[in-house]
């Protein structure tokens, strides 16, 4: 077994994304071996996110960011295959409204934290708001600047009531997107997913590989660690992924309530 914790940024860790690998491939002497690992971690999944559901105490909050194409709405699909829809929420989040930017740009956010035993899972996340906001000038940088510090400060409080933090960073490489791109040109059935938008964001792409690696390097702390997922090779992805929410669940151990005392009861 690969050890994943390799991909674990530390607190404080610089982070250079054109020396970290974003092929899978590379890191596994034997791909094959690996194929029923990824269905046994997400069977471990299925089983302790029932008992956190059952427990109803703690929560688990599961962040991913990525470049256009990274693969987010793979790894949610495949990794929470068979997961009970009660205990997890998916909740994406797009360019603010009208009502959402009125407001701070963590109540949003905020509203949307899994409460006592779920797991919620962000498609994107207030990152954005030093990722594309930052890179597209969207507000000026001594707004966007302190906002490493107010995340840690957020996240902080989510920590102190309960909540265990995991993110991940989908790691492609330029050559892998425009792949992605051309496939939903090219595949009738991907072609919805298709974005002009992301023609032009790709231009940005060293100015985002800056925003990404400041954003870790800035918020990668003990209680809500970032990983660097490779990310070219969807299974060696899902794998990582899945083992490291599998792991934390281990971790936070939930158990099914104590049983009521049922002797004498019968029933007429
Ligand atoms: P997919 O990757 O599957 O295409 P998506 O997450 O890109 O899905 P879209 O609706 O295509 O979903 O794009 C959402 C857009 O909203 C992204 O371009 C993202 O950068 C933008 N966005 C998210 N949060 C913010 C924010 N706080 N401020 C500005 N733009 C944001
Ligand atoms: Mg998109």
């Amino acid at each position: 077994m690969p050890n994943f914790d390799e991909h674990r940024i530390a607190p404080g860790q610089k982070v250079d994304l054109r020396k970290l690998e974003s092929d899978g491939k590379d890191l596994v002497s034997n791909p094959s071996q690996l194929e029923n690992e990824f269905h046994e971690r997400r069977t471990e999944i299925v089983e302790l996110g029932e008992k956190l559901f059952a427990e109803g105490r703690q929560k688990l909050l599961i962040v991913f960011q990525a470049m256009d194409g990274g693969g987010k709405d793979g790894t949610i699909r495949s990794v929470f295959e068979g997961a009970n829809p009660q205990w997890v929420e998916v909740t994406s989040f797009r360019k603010p409204s009208a009502e959402e930017l009125s407001r701070d740009y963590l109540w949003r956010i905020h509203k949307a934290v899994p409460p006592s035993g779920k797991i919620g899972v962000f498609n994107r996340s207030h990152y954005e708001d030093v990722l594309v906001v930052r890179v597209h000038k969207l507000v000026p940088e001594g707004v966007w600047k302190p906002r490493y510090k107010q995340i840690n400060a957020f996240e902080e409080v989510l920590t102190a009531s309960g909540t265990t933090i995991l993110k991940f960073f989908l790691h492609i490489s330029k050559n892998e997107q425009k792949q992605r791109f051309e496939e939903r040109i090219q595949i009738p059935e991907k072609r919805w997913k298709f974005d002009p938008a992301d023609l032009e964001k790709r231009k940005y792409w060293d100015d985002y590989r800056a925003a990404f690696e400041d954003m870790m390097e800035k918020c990668s702390t003990e209680n809500s660690p970032w990983y660097v997922v490779p990310a070219d090779q969807n299974w060696y992805r899902d794998l990582v992924v899945a083992s490291v929410i599998a792991d934390t669940l281990k971790k936070m151990a939930p158990k099914y309530p104590d049983p009521p005392d049922v002797s004498g009861i019968v029933i007429e």
